[in-house]
């Protein structure tokens, strides 16, 4: 028996259409917040519930809404963006064109609280279906928008049925949010669970993108960025973002496009990117990257499908070519402008810090080209270490003495030149600034009393050579060990935000100390901050361990250079360690005097590899004469010198690469982190030059570094060094009580 063909009623027409338009809850607010972002709104602030199945509230401080419009803003095909159809050719994004709103109110309850500028007071509105409920009553608000949506696809039970997990749509909401947020640097937005006190995404009113993108993906990714921008007149296309350097990757690619500032997808742009970092990542890894595309509006297809993510524009393939060139060319002069500093140590003579800037501008001419595939070391057991001991890569340990500094007549300059060959490790030359006004300070050796501290190399444009010729350059390292190592301390903080969903723990830990306030330290050991409305307890000792520890991973091989005032002499540092209660040295361990040599003789045979990978440099007498320069204004107590001159003997394993690295780190990391020794340094005397105190150092090296440089380790809120001591909310019941 044949059907009978009905008209269908126009609500379930609606509907259908409606629930083509809004598949879920991260849909609907990708388009609200684009709708802030057009009403010039600075502050978005998004809170939801059920994974915004239950509820969705977006608040903006944009224009608002007039009360007049209040009544046709949720109709179909009503904008205030666009009158004529020639006005489509133009406009720069290419979304719903009016039908946003109205979708979402077809499938959900929604609610709009709004206030204009020069209206008297805000105005409330309820929908359904399109159609405002009741005339808007008026109401206070703060000037801009506040939408709720609640109980998306109430009227859709297939739909609704679908979307079983909310965790899931919670996560594709912060995806999106995170990704708006990063593109829209500069204004704040926010992710939170209703009831929730701390949000999952915030980002600050001046945050720049890189902070942005530290914020949310971390801090191993942040370090490693390269900015890119490129632009063709002809093809009318214009590239801003960041990408990845090839000492990092992920085990997914992750391309956060932007195309006219709408968040799209790109197969094809994709593609040819992985192409290109095939050649400078390892083997099934992946690059991260986030890219602004900005594409003369005529070239794009408006008429695209709003929920088609994937576009298409003209002359596609030129600008994905062009696009990859100009990446290509980034990662071969890779490594952009990075500071590297060299001190001088001199006890109360901390000020003598030198500062180096390497730019990013490749020094490689164009003809001499040495691909990236070329170079990469494919097994590290295929070679020994000790083929890799470059000296002319070495990099931050800039060290002219006074008199070359001064006379006209530069050192002979190691070449820059890449030498595919040999040095595997060395792939990215870079000059320095020529920059007639940047002094290029570098310290002196040897450092004497009547001499000034500081000697500066004046740099001009004809002495560029000289320049050229000293500058650290950074190295790329693409020693597996280490990668390993890099992607250890990823794995213990954020790997979880790769595999899509997100790890809130981990979120939390990164935020608070990213925005904390800091409020004293206690000892050197323990400091207190607060954080919204709660008060921490945070061990700096275990913390700044793990920061150095990082530090000595991520910028492995690549150490600024403490220089010690005078060489300390490795055998008396090993005697002092042997003789103090730590050592745990007893009778049957046999003489002092043989072990103490014997560490000597081990360090000295260690001394190329030493100062090579880490900045330590032991001379032929088995003196020390240096250690890495981890942080900026930062010495570590040189009480622990002794146990760390015969830890490194005793607790390294030598015999594994990977292995060495730990541990060598681990033991580093331990005599930099801040201990109870720092109170034997003397408090700061007055005047420019004297040492700060170990308090200033906590709150402004210590501290700023956490904020910047460390991915807190999940296992810190377990293991005690992240200690909640009060809370507002909680102490204000109990002052109800009293
Ligand atoms: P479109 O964005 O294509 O114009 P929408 O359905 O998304 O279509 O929005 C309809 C209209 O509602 C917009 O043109 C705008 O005038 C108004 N509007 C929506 N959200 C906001 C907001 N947050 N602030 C100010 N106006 C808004
Ligand atoms: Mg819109």
């Amino acid at each position: 028996m044949a059907g009978v063909i009905r008209r269908l009623d126009e609500t379930v027409v609606n509907r259908i259409a409606a629930g083509e338009v809004i598949q879920r809850p991260a849909n609907a607010i990708k388009e609200m917040i684009e709708n802030c972002l057009d009403a010039k709104s600075t502050n978005i602030q998004v809170t939801v519930k059920e994974g915004g199945l239950k509820l969705i509230q977006i608040q903006d401080n944009g224009t608002g809404i007039r009360k007049e419009d209040l009544e046709i803003v949720c109709e179909r095909f009503t904008t205030s963006k666009l009158q004529t159809f020639e006005d489509l050719t133009s406009i720069s994004t290419y979304g719903f064109r009016g039908e946003a709103l109205a979708s979402i109110s077809h499938v959900a309850h929604v609610t709009i609280t709004t206030k204009t500028a020069d209206g008297k007071c805000a105005y409330r509105g309820n929908y359904c279906d399109g159609k405002l409920k009741a005339p808007p009553k008026p109401c206070a608000g703060n000037q801009g928008t506040l939408i709720s949506v609640e109980d998306l696809f109430y009227n859709v039970p297939t739909r609704r049925k679908a979307l079983k997990s909310p965790s899931e749509e919670y996560s594709r909401i912060v995806e999106v949010m995170s990704r708006y947020a990063i593109h829209n640097s500069g204004k704040s937005f926010t992710v939170k669970k209703q009831g929730e006190m701390v949000a999952d995404v915030k980002t600050l009113p001046n945050a720049s993108v890189l902070d942005n993108i530290r914020v949310v993906f971390g801090v191993a990714v942040s370090r490693e960025m390269i900015e890119v921008g490129c632009e063709d007149q002809k093809l009318a296309f214009k590239l801003k973002g960041y990408i990845s350097n090839a000492n990092y990757s992920v085990k997914k690619c992750i391309l956060i496009l932007f195309i006219n500032h709408r968040l799209v997808e790109s197969s094809a742009l994709k593609k040819a990117i992985e192409t290109v970092y095939t050649a400078y990542l390892p083997k099934n890894t992946h690059p991260f990257l986030y890219l602004s595309l900005e594409i003369a509006p005529h070239n794009i297809d408006v008429n695209v499908h709003p929920t088609k993510h994937e576009v298409h524009f003209l002359h596609e393939d030129c600008i994905i070519e062009s696009i990859q060139k100009h990446i290509e060319s980034k990662l071969l002069g890779s490594n952009s402008s990075r500071t590297y500093f060299t001190q001088t140590l001199l006890p109360g003579l901390s000020a003598s810090v030198s500062e180096v800037k390497a730019s990013s501008s490749s020094s490689a001419e164009p003809g001499e080209r040495v691909y990236a595939h070329q170079m990469v070391r494919t097994d590290s057991k295929a070679q020994k270490l000790d083929a890799f001991l470059q000296p002319v890569s070495k990099p931050a340990s800039v060290t002219i003495t006074a008199s070359t500094a001064s006379t006209a007549s530069p050192p002979a300059p190691a070449q820059p030149t890449a030498e595919p060959e040999d040095s595997e490790m060395l792939e990215v030359l870079e000059e320095v600034e020529t920059d007639a006004s940047k002094d290029l300070q570098v310290d002196c050796e040897p450092v004497q009393s009547e001499t000034p501290p500081r000697k500066r190399a004046h740099v001009d444009e004809d002495k560029a050579e000289l320049t050229a010729a000293c500058t650290p350059r950074r190295r790329v390292i693409k020693l597996s060990s280490i990668k390993e190592l890099r992607s250890e301390i990823t794995d213990q903080t954020h790997k979880v935000l790769y595999r899509g969903t997100h790890d809130s723990q981990f979120l939390r830990l990164q935020e608070m100390l990213q925005n904390h306030s800091f409020v004293g330290c206690v000892n050197p050991q323990w400091s207190l901050i607060q954080h919204h409305t709660k008060l921490y307890l945070l061990n700096t000792s275990k913390l700044s361990q793990e920061l150095f520890y990082q530090i000595l991973i991520y910028d492995f091989g690549n150490f600024g250079v403490l220089r010690l005032s005078s060489p300390a002499p490795l055998y008396e540092l090993a005697m002092l360690a042997l003789d103090s209660e730590e050592s745990g040295w007893t009778e049957e361990d046999g003489p002092k005097e043989g072990l103490a040599q014997y560490i000597v003789d081990f360090l000295k045979k260690k001394s190329e590899m030493l100062e090579d990978y880490f900045s330590m440099e032991v001379d032929e007498d088995g003196n020390l004469t240096a250690l890495p320069l981890l942080l900026d204004n930062y010495t570590p107590a040189m009480e622990g010198l002794p146990l760390f001159i015969l830890r490194l003997a005793t607790e390294v394993n030598w015999d594994s690469e990977r292995e060495c690295f730990r541990d060598f780190s681990k033991e580093c990391s331990h005599f930099y982190s801040i201990r109870k020794q720092f109170t034997l340094e003397p408090d700061a005397a007055d005047g420019p030059d004297a040492e700060p105190s170990w308090r200033w150092k906590v709150e402004h090296v210590l501290f700023k570094a956490f904020r910047s440089l460390l991915s807190p380790p999940s296992r810190c809120s377990e293991d005690g060094s992240i200690l909640q001591i009060a809370s507002l909310p909680d102490l204000y019941k109990v002052f109800e009580r009293c």
